[in-house]
């Protein structure tokens, strides 16, 4: 099995080495990502300049080759997926910091796993509490072992976003925490006096059970199934129903389809 593994928080993170170190019990290993930090940079991708990549011997004892992009982490999946040829999964991570809830959609971690499922190859992000003092890498190793246990052998799962808490007691399948959105606009000064703003993601306090957030509340390691279609469709059916609009059985139109511009948003 061909595994690349990328992540957000840059190749000198000790979470892509950790993840790394357990993926090599699994197949052969490479390991593409970013130069530097790029957490929270979601699945934006590097459209206006081009990208280059340099070996890297960070993870020369494991025997796994590494490569750092000056590139976001989804442009580190394309890259790596393009110069290494039948790539089987990407795994991402291990994030320092959980990805719960809504913080899917900010995520680079979560987006570096999405962007091998649109190439069409499963993807699986990891992500672990920061709490204080750095994770211990060394004591998550078995838990991550665990997962990709249970999860590499399911190949109708494409996308799955996996949390794991400091100390796990198990594991839970659960759905994302998106009652409430975490994200906040916090006012501050600067030293100087002048007015700025940060905006971060604040854990919500309560949540329901069986969410992701739950889940690592209470100690278990969440694994989450996520999908790529975002449509509304029981929303698509209802206006369908409510307001209907050519149908695309009418035949086809007269005129041909005009081109869609591709633009860099
Ligand atoms: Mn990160």
């Amino acid at each position: 099995m061909r595994i690349l593994v990328a992540n957000d928080d840059g190749i000198y993170s000790p979470g892509i080495a950790a993840l790394a170190r357990a993926a090599t019990r699994f197949g052969e290993v490479r390991v593409v990502a970013p130069d530097v930090e790029q957490s929270a940079a979601g699945h934006s991708i590097t459209a206006a300049r081009p990208l280059t990549y340099k070996r890297t011997p960070v993870m020369e004892e494991l025997g796994v080759e590494a490569y750092r992009v000056n590139g976001t982490p989804a442009d580190c999946v394309a890259l790596g997926m393009f110069q290494w040829e039948r790539v089987d999964v990407v795994l991402s991570g291990i994030n320092l910091g959980t990805n719960l809830g809504h913080g899917a959609w900010h995520s680079g971690t979560v987006a570096a796993a999405r962007q091998a499922v649109l190439f069409g190859v499963r993807g699986i992000a990891f992500s672990t509490p920061v709490t204080g003092d750095e994770p211990d890498f060394e004591a998550l190793e078995p838990h991550v072992t665990s997962v990709l246990d249970c999860l590499l052998p399911k190949d109708s799962l494409e996308l799955l976003n996996v949390n794991i808490p400091r100390h796990p007691r198990g594991m839970r399948w659960t759905r994302l925490a998106i009652k409430h959105y975490d994200g906040k606009v916090v006012p501050a000064q600067d030293p100087m006096g002048r007015q700025h703003y940060w905006f971060t993601v604040v854990p919500i306090e309560e949540t329901e059970g069986e969410t992701d957030l739950w889940a690592v509340q209470y100690g278990y390691t969440s694994m989450t199934p996520l999908l790529i279609d975002v449509t509304a469709h029981e929303g698509l059916e209802a206006l369908r129903r409510a307001a209907p609009l050519e149908e695309f059985d009418e035949g086809p139109p007269e005129r041909p389809p005009e081109p869609v511009e591709e633009d860099e948003s």
